[in-house]
């Protein structure tokens, strides 16, 4: 539940409002999953409140750190589903990347989630369990400092529970992250793009990948629903004045999208949209279609948005080994 759901739960029962910030700081800030262990809470109404609800999470199943030290979790929904999370450790950051959906329905051409079709969404408690999931392990001293959304599924698509959860996140009185720590990321859906401006603070990333509908038609079906034009025209009506961050993520995919005409065109359709590029890599998995470019490819690429006045981070591909990095999660299952 949400700070505003477990308000309303809490006046159903007749209490004062405070409660519902106890209770909520007890189930995200202190993460206690035990309704009796909430102390100041009335002896009564924890074993009215324990009749009545439960305090769910996902069961972690499997970890694996990589040789860079990132970490990846195998976690099982009551449904028998899996899911993968993993942590990602940076010079002065540690991210967490989330999943937001059992598979994806997109199906991508050059992502392995893609690949193994959709099963459904994840409920609230299967995103905040994820943050639980990975948290607990931590050395002391470690923290988490920033969440992503850009594990399996596609965060839109999943719309009124990714804004639920992050507001858990953003809340004080919950995982306690400021707006410009979390980042959703999406593929492009462009109705909820918009949504996404007017609803929340959190900074977006969106999943470009291809400078042609021709290439993107190729590599992301959605793309024939929601072509570049109309997804670069509501970048450019995305609310930035309130400093609301966006990065264009790009898949780089040797011989397909990687030519130096492809990143003088991504500067020209990028042109007074105020973001930063992210260059990634193409990981390559079992049966790709597609190969990892050249790094020279990437950095020519780079180096023609630098000039452009762009912001360029090429993402280093994490986790390789233990298939945690992007486009690599299906949830362990044909390892
Ligand atoms: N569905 C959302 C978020 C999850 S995918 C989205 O598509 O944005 C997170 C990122 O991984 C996306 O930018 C996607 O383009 C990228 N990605 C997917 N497969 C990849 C692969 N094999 N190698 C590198 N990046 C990949
Ligand atoms: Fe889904 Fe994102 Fe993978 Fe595309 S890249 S299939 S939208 S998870």
């Amino acid at each position: 539940m949400t700070y505003e759901e477990m308000l309303a739960e809490v006046s159903a029962l007749g209490e004062k409002p405070y409660r519902a910030k106890q209770l909520f700081a007890w189930v995200y800030k202190r993460g206690v999953d035990d309704i009796g262990a909430m102390t100041d809470v009335s002896l009564a109404l924890r074993e009215r409140m324990r009749d009545i609800y439960g305090i769910r999470g996902i069961r972690l199943i499997d970890a694996k750190t990589a040789p860079d030290g990132t970490r990846k979790f195998l976690s099982e929904l009551e449904d028998g589903n899996r899911i993968e999370s993993v942590l990602i450790p940076e010079t002065a950051r540690l991210t967490l990347c989330v999943s937001t959906q059992a598979g994806c329905a997109l199906g991508c051409r050059f992502c392995m989630t893609g690949a193994g079709g959709f099963m459904r969404n994840l409920r609230l408690s299967e995103m905040t369990g994820q943050v639980f999931a990975a948290g607990t392990p931590l050395a002391e001293g470690e923290r988490i400092t920033n969440v992503v959304l850009m594990g399996m599924g596609e965060p839109l698509a999943n719309y009124d529970n990714v804004i639920r959860f992050t507001g858990i996140l953003t809340d004080g009185n919950g995982f306690g992250f400021s707006h410009n720590k979390v980042t959703v990321s999406t593929a492009g859906l462009v109705p909820a793009i918009k949504r996404f401006g007017e609803e929340s603070n959190c900074a977006l990333a969106v999943s470009l990948n291809a400078t042609t509908d021709e290439v993107r038609d190729r590599i992301m079906p959605i793309n024939k629903k929601y072509p570049i034009k109309g997804l670069i025209a509501a970048l450019r009506a995305y609310p930035h004045a309130g400093k609301k961050h966006v990065t264009i993520e790009y898949v780089v995919l040797r011989d397909v999208n990687d030519s130096a005409e492809d990143a003088r065109r991504l500067a020209f359709l990028l042109r007074s949209i105020p973001c930063k590029v992210n260059l990634i890599p193409f990981n390559e998995f079992q049966g790709a279609a597609f190969k990892s470019p050249d790094n020279q490819r990437v950095s020519a690429m780079s180096r023609i948005l630098q000039d452009a006045g762009y912001t360029v981070i090429v993402r280093s591909s994490k986790g390789l080994e233990i298939q945690a990095a992007c486009g690599q999660l299906r949830g362990w299952r044909e390892e």
